[in-house]
């Protein structure tokens, strides 16, 4: 056969040539032929697993990447799967490549970007000091320069920055200063967050703080795969301690809050009958009941220390009342008693008088009855002008007390440094307000994010008070609240900054979305009508948005958002503006 193409046809002419060329027919001499016929390399299709293996035993194994390629390939050896095999060496080896070009255009421009960001604990000098530091040390070896430069980004970027300023300069320290160091490195890294961050964290578990200070121990020591075997071992047992540390601290919180729900419950069966508080005592409960968070609990916490101090105040002067009223009533019975006692005694007196005078013998006789008559009815009459005065002072010291009620309700809304929130609205007042807005900017100064400031200011609002009266304008007030409150984020604060105008804090929000939310929030109250007489009345605001630069202070920043507010009005009302 010329050229046979089927392995059917090859099979044939490779027994034909067997015969041919006298060859003993054993496999081996069968498939060389075989081969030789088809023009195939032998090697080909079989799948050198012995080979593979030992190579694959050979890769280095210093890193969780290269443990995690060897485990893959080990896998394509047991599935004997060539293309598998080879697919995932090459996606590896030009990873590698990847990650090791020198992409020197956008190292430069991250570090300009770093340079002129604020690391807290970096100061520009500070930055310039590193920076200089790392180019006199590598200026003969773009490689190495590329490398150092990438960390010390790294290390601005995201070591220093936050709250752990002191452990990552300490950090800052250890990481690598090319990528020779890297195992090295790597360890100290691993050793550093054991030692002082988790072990740190674990400062109300004394075992495992310790269990993870020996563990950094043991990194130190690892210089081979049996002794990371061993390690990895260890550290799994300790991961799962974690674990089951985390789930209790899980229950423990979920008891907590429980807990706190119940007293929340128990105090509002226990405040006095004030419309306030128990509108305070919801609201901390609704906080509650969303997933907790610092800024919640901080409110929360605010909230009830408030009705606790209104409580303790009204307490207070509901007893003074209450007293007053026992002792007009315990006087008042007693002179009713008294009274009784009097003219009681003054009819049998006047009975003995009547029988006096009518066994009286002389006028002599009857003028003395007269007399006594007389002063008996004279102290009967001053008896009762007694009570009667008495019982006009026991009423006077009531009214008192009820003012007292009344003075210091007042007192507390005007003057107490305790109260943070507005009492028809329930979001927060001036006085909040200005501790809010302290605590958001340190905050968006610590973590380097953007705060923007709302300002917004119902319009028309004197027509609806004029049209609809007062009250209704301080329903529709607690509408606008209301709905703020449910469309805003619960990190956002809302505060009655005036009669009819209230600020917004959006925390880590940048203008174009901060105006979204309250563009949103327009929206919602022209799907959530405030319900008058049965009639649906539409509320809507003028709104000012700004977001704070590094110089602004709270003024500077709401007046921006005022004078943007002013332009809404100036421009037909109903309408956002940014600044
Ligand atoms: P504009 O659209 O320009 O803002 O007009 P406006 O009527 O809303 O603004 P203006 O400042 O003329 O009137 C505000 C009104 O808000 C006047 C005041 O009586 C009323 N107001 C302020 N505080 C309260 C409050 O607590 N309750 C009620 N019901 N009304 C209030
Ligand atoms: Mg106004
Ligand atoms: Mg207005």
């Amino acid at each position: 056969m010329a050229n046979p193409s089927t392995p059917f046809d090859i099979a044939r002419e490779t027994l034909k040539q067997l015969a041919v060329r006298r060859i003993a027919p054993t496999p081996d001499h069968y498939l060389t032929l075989y081969h030789e016929i088809a023009g195939s390399d032998p090697t080909q299709n079989s799948f050198p697993q012995h080979h593979l293996r030992a190579l694959t035993a050979a890769l280095p194994r210093n890193s969780p990447d290269q443990l995690g390629l060897i485990r893959r390939l080990e896998e394509h050896i047991k599935s004997n799967n060539w293309d598998a095999y080879r697919n995932t060496l090459c996606d590896f080896i030009n990873n590698l490549i990847e990650a090791q070009k020198l992409s020197w255009s956008e190292l430069i421009n991250q570090l300009l970007q770093q340079w002129d960001a604020r690391h807290q604990g970096l100061t520009a000098a500070r930055k310039r000091e590193m920076l200089e530091h790392v180019l006199s040390a590598s200026s003969s070896n773009p490689e190495t320069l590329y490398g150092r430069l990438q960390n010390l980004l790294k290390s601005w970027g995201e070591g220093i920055t936050g709250e752990f300023t002191g452990a990552s300069s300490e950090l800052l320290g250890i990481l690598p200063s090319s990528s020779e160091g890297l195992d090295a490195a790597l360890k100290n890294l691993l050793g550093f967050t054991l030692e002082t961050m988790i072990a740190g964290q674990l400062a109300h578990e004394p075992a495992l703080a310790e269990e993870a200070r020996r563990l950094a121990g043991e990194i130190g020591k690892i210089d081979g795969n049996e002794r990371i075997e061993h390690c990895l071992g260890q550290f799994k047992r300790f991961a799962f301690k974690l674990e089951l540390l985390a789930e209790d601290d899980q229950e423990l919180r979920q008891s907590l809050l429980q807990l706190l729900q119940l007293l929340v419950t128990n105090i509002n069966e226990l405040v006095i009958d004030d419309r306030w508080l128990h509108g305070q005592i919801e609201v901390v409960r609704e906080i509650i009941d969303k997933p907790l968070s610092q800024r919640s609990l901080d409110d929360a916490g605010r909230r009830l220390k408030e009705v606790l101090f209104k409580q303790s105040q009204l307490k207070a002067s509901l007893f003074e009342a209450r007293d007053a009223i026992k002792q007009m009533l315990a006087g008042f019975v007693d002179q009713l008693a008294d009274f009784a006692d009097t003219t009681s005694d003054y009819h049998d007196k006047i009975e003995a008088y009547a029988d006096k005078i009518s066994a009286a013998n002389d006028i002599n006789e009857l003028e003395n009855v007269i007399a006594e008559v007389m002063r008996e009815t004279r102290n009967v009459q001053l008896n009762a002008q007694r009570s009667h005065e008495e019982l006009r002072s026991a009423q006077e010291k009531v009214r008192l007390a009820e003012n007292r009620i009344h003075e210091l309700e007042n007192e507390l809304e005007a003057t107490s440094d305790l109260v943070r929130h507005d009492q028809l609205t329930g979001v927060l007042n001036r006085r909040g307000l200005d501790d809010m807005f302290a605590k958001e900017i340190a905050r968006a100064r610590r973590h380097d994010t953007v705060l923007c400031v709302g300002l917004l200011d119902i319009d028309n609002f004197k027509k609806l008070n004029d049209s609809m009266g007062h009250a209704t304008g301080d329903q529709a007030l607690i509408h606008l609240a209301t709905v703020c409150r449910q469309t805003l984020r619960p990190q956002d604060t809302i505060a009655r900054y005036g009669g009819e105008e209230f600020i917004i804090l959006l925390p880590e929000t940048h203008l174009t979305d901060a105006t979204q939310a309250l563009t949103r929030l327009q929206r919602e109250l022209t799907k959530r009508f405030f319900m008058h007489d049965n009639e649906k009345v539409l509320i809507t605001f003028s709104a000012g948005v700004t977001e704070m630069t590094e110089q602004d202070d709270q003024n500077s920043a709401i007046k921006r958002a005022d004078a943007a507010m002013y332009q809404a009005k100036q421009t037909g009302k109903n309408r956002v503006i940014s600044v």
